[in-house]
């Protein structure tokens, strides 16, 4: 690799030329480095490229060349970790710690599903006497995968681990914001010696051109998109031409429900945590806190000497608490937004900015009216809504109120209400007691305009599955070589 973050398609490093394009650290506003842009005839190589390995290679017909492939790559990721989260830090903005803890688990990711890969079985059924039939699993073939800016290694992974365990060829392509952490991983993905050229393929992009030209490209069968809700309704739209498969990981708005017997303190550190991780940049990130009308006072106040304590700063900055937004521009909207909702809401804490950098500390709405933009639309920021509940029914609606369903937690002393709760919101996870905990082994995803299909734990596979029928009857195979 040259310092240029460049594309990588059938096992070449590639720079086509054009104005290499800056990556800005939103901390401090320098320029960390410079990547060549994408463009549609690259996207156009890269799934040719994906195509031909998809048919050429053994890869998608051979489980353990695949696991074998999917070890190296987590091995040379955690080898290469404190470069990786360095960067997440330098592009991101987030905290060391959050950089290394999606560092660590984008390999847990990689190494779970490189297990899956050699237990992707089908079925059988004996229709009749001696009538076989045969239900394959089988690679739907090449994938195409779009991440978000906000958690640039994991989210990949999270994508790319199934799709290689199923046996599929791949096109990825980072977003705009995180091209030089994206190169940095590609470098660990194109050092793997038993990974076929062509299996991985990336292309960068600098503004929607080569995202648009994936979903278009009649190369590519599926398409696993981690973004807005906004996005993911344009690329089901742009899929519809081709009758592509997509899996959609969208956006989120989590409510925490807080009963009155909940422990007050536990909910508290939670949801500091659960709110601010990420600068609140986060799908799952709590948004909305949903608290009994006899506590809501108490918790308010526990809430607001939280945030007032945390301390905002540069992720490289071990004291910092709080990282910094993506960049300005999103601050700029924050700020606006925090203004002109300041009538909409009572507003508790008022969030601001500091001298330099995208950093905005947290922000705390008391709020009634449901049917406010504060409560209904994603925010992305450290900005978060307190409305209060007198009875379980109405908690369970408030929390039901918004177009998303990503994610929720409920906190109470009370088990039976915790189950019946949890199963009462229409999320895609429930978290009781707790806000935020992710892992491999255990799925995601959205009911409503959260998405559709989950990633991680063992349906994270069937994104990138096809079942295939082969019927056999008594007689019908005669003789042999
Ligand atoms: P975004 O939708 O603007 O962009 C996401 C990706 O889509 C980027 O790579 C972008 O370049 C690409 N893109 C944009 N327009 C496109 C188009 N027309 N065709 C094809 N590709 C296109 O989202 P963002 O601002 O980068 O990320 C934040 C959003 O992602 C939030 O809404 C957040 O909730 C969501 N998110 C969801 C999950 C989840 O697991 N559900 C996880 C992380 C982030």
């Amino acid at each position: 690799m040259t310092d240029l973050a460049r594309h990588y398609i059938a096992g070449q490093w590639r720079d086509d030329g054009g104005s290499p394009a800056a990556s800005t650290n939103p901390a401090d506003g320098t320029t960390i480095g410079h990547f060549a842009p994408g463009s549609a005839a690259l996207v156009d190589e890269a799934a040719q490229a994906a195509r031909a390995a998809f048919f050429d290679t053994a890869w998608a017909a051979s489980p353990r060349l695949r696991a074998q492939a999917m070890f190296e790559i987590a091995d040379r990721l955690d080898a290469a970790k404190d470069e990786i989260a360095a960067l997440v830090v330098a592009e991101n903005g987030k905290l060391r710690a959050e950089a290394m803890g999606e560092t660590m688990a984008g390999v847990s990711e990689m190494r779970y599903y490189a297990g899956l890969a050699r237990t992707v079985r089908g079925t059988m059924q004996e229709i009749a006497p001696g009538v076989l039939s045969l239900f394959a699993r089988e690679a739907a073939g090449v994938a195409g995968i779009i991440v978000p800016w906000n958690a640039p290694v994991t989210l990949l992974v999270r994508s790319l681990a199934p799709a290689l365990a199923a046996g599929c060829t791949c096109v990825i392509k980072p977003a705009a914001q995180t091209p030089l952490v994206h190169a940095r991983i590609m470098a660990c993905i194109a050092d793997a010696p038993s990974l076929p050229a062509g299996v991985v393929n990336s292309v960068n992009e600098n503004g929607i051109e080569v995202g648009q030209a994936m979903v278009a490209s009649p190369d590519i069968d599926v398409i696993s998109f981690t973004g807005s809700s906004a996005t993911g309704k344009k690329i089901m739209e742009g899929a519809s031409r081709t009758l592509k498969r997509v899996g959609l990981e969208l956006g989120g708005k989590a409510p925490a429900v807080i009963f009155a017997d909940a422990d007050l303190d536990r909910a508290a550190t939670e949801l500091t945590h659960g709110s601010l991780n990420m600068a609140g940049q986060i799908c799952v990130a709590a948004a909305r806190f949903v608290v009994h009308e006899s506590v809501a006072q108490a918790f308010e106040d526990r809430m607001v000497a939280a945030y007032r304590a945390v301390r905002v700063g540069p992720g490289a900055d071990p004291s910092s608490q709080m990282g910094s937004l993506i960049d300005l521009p999103n601050q700029q909207r924050l700020m606006r937004l925090i203004e002109q909702a300041g009538d909409e809401g009572h507003m508790v804490l008022k969030g601001a900015p500091l001298d330099t950098g995208a950093f905005l500390t947290p922000t705390l709405f008391r709020i009634d009216d449901l049917r406010s933009p504060l409560v209904q639309t994603e925010l992305f920021g450290p900005i978060v809504t307190l409305e209060t509940f007198s009875t379980e029914a109405e908690a369970i609606a408030k929390a039901n109120a918004t177009v998303f369903g990503l994610a929720a937690s409920v906190f109470t002393a009370d088990g039976a209400r915790a189950l019946r709760a949890s199963r009462a919101i229409r999320a895609g996870t429930v978290w009781i007691n707790s806000h935020l905990r992710l892992f491999a082994e255990a799925e995601t995803g959205g009911f409503g305009q959260s998405g559709m299909g989950r990633l991680h734990g063992p349906e994270g596979l069937a994104d990138f599955l096809e079942t295939k029928h082969v019927y056999l009857e008594p007689g019908a195979i005669q003789g042999g070589a």
